[in-house]
């Protein structure tokens, strides 16, 4: 009976901590969509208080300029309850297969024109025979994209003397591709490393980011069987590698039962 007693006061505390753990997500979820929804309803509201006065002054062109501000900020909301929806949405039931090689050089030729502008390198030592993974190939590119992008602006926070070197690798074992993206920066602080893929953590300056880019990414790839992690590289910067299924070695076994 002691046994029994102290089972459930486990138990019971237990499911509390669970609870306690859910509101604390949620009021840290919470205080993070407000501050981000916030700043742009500030700013619409001052931008379309001001067109008032301009017009009332016949500053036409200046009204258009507060009108066109208003749009871009609107836009910017949009991206914000965009982004959120990839949470809210359950993970599908089925996924196809995506050609990994074509995924990455996709995000690659998109981030190349951004890249080149501002003096980065990029070794591309993907090969071109990489075997199907399961995925959607737009969804993977938003997972790519959002590496590179993170690569760039870790690197471009330090001097303009060292370096800027992104490494694109990809290893292949029987049931999985990982592919490895690596940069020349500064690395992950312990605290990165702990946090970079918690919704809302983010070391940028305000308007340059959301802190959902890993978190998003994430969730992406682990709706795809497959996995994303954070570690610092022996040679230095940051490696993020995704890990991915592959897609003959998830269908071998339907093959054999039918
Ligand atoms: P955001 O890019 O909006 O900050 P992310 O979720 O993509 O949001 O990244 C969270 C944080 O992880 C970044 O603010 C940064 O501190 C850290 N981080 C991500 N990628 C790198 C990298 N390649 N090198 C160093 N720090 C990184």
């Amino acid at each position: 009976q002691e046994r029994r007693r102290t089972e459930e006061t486990l138990r019971a505390t237990q499911s509390e901590m669970i609870h306690a753990g859910k509101m604390a997500a949620l009021g840290q979820m919470s205080a993070g969509i407000t501050h981000e929804l916030n700043q742009p309803l500030t700013a619409i509201r001052s931008f379309a208080d001001n067109a008032q006065i301009l017009l009332d002054r016949d500053r036409l062109d200046d009204v258009r300029e507060n009108l066109r501000q208003i749009g871009t900020l609107t836009d910017r909301m949009a991206t914000i309850t965009g982004d959120l929806k990839t949470f809210a949405r359950k993970s599908p039931d089925t996924v196809g297969s995506a050609d990994p090689t074509t995924t990455i050089k996709g995000a690659l030729s998109l981030f190349t024109r951004i890249a080149r502008a501002r003096g980065l390198q990029i070794h591309d030592d993907l090969g071109d025979d990489l075997p199907p993974v399961i995925g959607e190939e737009v969804r993977l590119e938003q997972v790519f994209l959002n590496l590179f992008r993170n690569a760039l602006d870790a690197m471009e926070a330090q001097s303009a003397a060292v370096p800027r070197r992104l490494w694109v690798t990809a290893e292949t074992t029987p049931e999985t591709v990982s592919v490895s993206v690596r940069d020349s920066g500064p690395g992950l602080s312990p605290e990165n490393l702990h946090k970079a893929f918690d919704p809302f953590y983010t070391t940028k300056t305000a308007g340059k980011g959301l802190g959902l880019g890993l978190s998003i990414s994430e969730r992406i790839v682990n709706d795809f069987g497959g996995t994303l992690s954070a570690a610092n590289h022996p040679g230095g910067g940051a490696v993020f590698t995704v890990g991915l299924r592959r897609a003959e070695a998830d269908r071998r076994p339907m093959a054999a039962s039918a």
